[in-house]
C-alpha cells in the first residue's frame, strides 16, 4: 500500500469514528460492525486517562481526544 492511500484510509476511518461518537453522544445506539453489540461511551475514567467508546467485546475501541 502506498502512503497516500494509507493516509486516505486513515482519514476516512477518523471521520467515521467522529460520526460514530456524535451519534452516541446524542444518545443513539450504535452497534459494533464486528460483533453487533452496542458501543458504549465511557467518560468516567480516572484523571489522566482518556475517555473512550467501546463495545462489550472490545473489537471496537475508540479513544476520545477531548483536550
Ligand atoms: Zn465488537
Amino acid at each position: 500500500m502506498d502512503l497516500a492511500q494509507f493516509n486516505k484510509l486513515r482519514a476516512r476511518s477518523f471521520n467515521e469514528q467522529k460520526a460514530l461518537l456524535k451519534k452516541i453522544a446524542k444518545g443513539q445506539t450504535v452497534l459494533c460492525s464486528t460483533c453487533n453489540q452496542a458501543i458504549e461511551l465511557n467518560v468516567a475514567v480516572k484523571e489522566g486517562e482518556k475517555a473512550y467508546a467501546k463495545c462489550q467485546k472490545g473489537c471496537t475501541y475508540i479513544e476520545l481526544d477531548m483536550a
